[in-house]
């Protein structure tokens, strides 16, 4: 059953990319609008008496329709084989293996940020997104079989938000829209982000509903590119990620590896941190309450948790 939707998505993605991946602007971001002036006129139109019950079935009805699609083109692969099954081993996450790994990808960081480009005050910079964007889509054929056998597209349809602001503000990374197979980013992210994002966003293109199972595919895609700017920003969310699960059983550990830090990456972490700072305050300001959505991220679209990330990467790399 599951495997209908599986081969469903595939024709979905491939139509709706033939269809909308050539557009420059995320057609995905205007349905949205337009749903959000739907549901808007729709009800200053309860106020009036006469027409109430046509305008609730209409509306219903319509509501009805996009979930309805949402479920087909994307909510049943939700039910997929977990990943986690799919690999040799299932052991709980280690904190000592967590440990090692840790210290492997900062030298790993510390390598791939001595070849990537810095801007004027010495953070680290995109060269070219295209090419990185283009990279992301080929690495995908090097996903090992017997973790996805999906059907590798070329296509780039990778589009920058149109609700950056708000993304800014909110601490969302990304977003698949599953009505139109675009991959959403927030373009005003700090360098470090963007590329990890774009490999995240892709997963998801490529079939995997799950935000922690995008993240691992993500990963896979990433780490052994040899584009560096892919790579570093790879390999500097894989470091985080591990140095977040480390960091409640271990935090003298954690400081301990933040100190080593090369200076590039010192200086691309404080950007980081600024850039946070800088709307998270905004945010606290204006609703008075400290919404860190931020700052316990990068997840990607508000997942809370990191431990299965955790799992499937101390798994895979036994
Ligand atoms: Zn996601």
């Amino acid at each position: 059953m599951i495997s209908f939707f599986e081969s469903f998505f595939e024709i979905q993605k491939k139509t709706h990319q033939y269809l909308f991946s050539w557009l420059p602007f995320s057609l995905g971001d205007i349905l949205y609008v337009a749903l959000g002036i739907f549901i808007l006129y729709t009800f200053i139109k309860l106020f009036k008496k006469k027409d109430r019950n046509k305008t609730i079935i209409k509306f219903l009805l319509i509501i009805n329709i996009i979930y309805f699609c949402y479920q087909i083109f994307w909510g049943m692969l939700y039910f997929q084989t977990p990943i986690l099954q799919k690999l040799s081993s299932q052991d709980e996450p280690d904190i000592n293996k967590a440990k090692n790994l840790a210290l492997k990808y900062l030298e790993k960081c510390k390598a791939s940020r001595k070849m990537v480009h810095e801007d004027k005050n010495g953070v680290f910079t995109i060269s070219d997104l295209q090419i990185i964007q283009t990279e992301i889509l080929l690495r995908q054929e090097t996903i090992p079989q017997y973790i996805s056998s999906k059907k590798v597209s070329l296509v780039n349809s990778f589009k920058p938000s149109l609700f950056k602001n708000i993304m800014s503000f909110t601490g969302i990374l990304g977003y698949y829209n599953p009505f139109t197979a675009e991959a959403q980013y927030n373009p005003q992210l700090p360098a470090t982000l963007i590329p990890f994002t774009a490999a995240h966003e892709s997963s998801h293109q490529l079939g995997f509903a799950r935000e922690q199972e995008a993240n691992f595919i993500g990963y896979l895609i990433g780490v052994q590119s040899t584009n560096a700017e892919l790579r570093y920003s790879t390999e500097y969310f894989t470091l985080k990620s591990l140095l977040r699960f480390i960091i409640e059983e271990d935090p003298g550990f954690v400081k301990s590896v933040q100190k080593n830090y090369s200076e590039g990456m010192k200086r691309d972490r404080a950007f980081e941190k600024s850039f946070i700072m800088n709307h998270q305050s905004w945010l606290d300001d204006f609703f008075g309450f400290t919404n860190n959505l931020f700052l316990k991220s990068n997840q990607q679209e508000g997942a809370v948790t990191y431990s299965y990330f955790i799992d499937l990467l101390l798994n895979y790399e036994k």
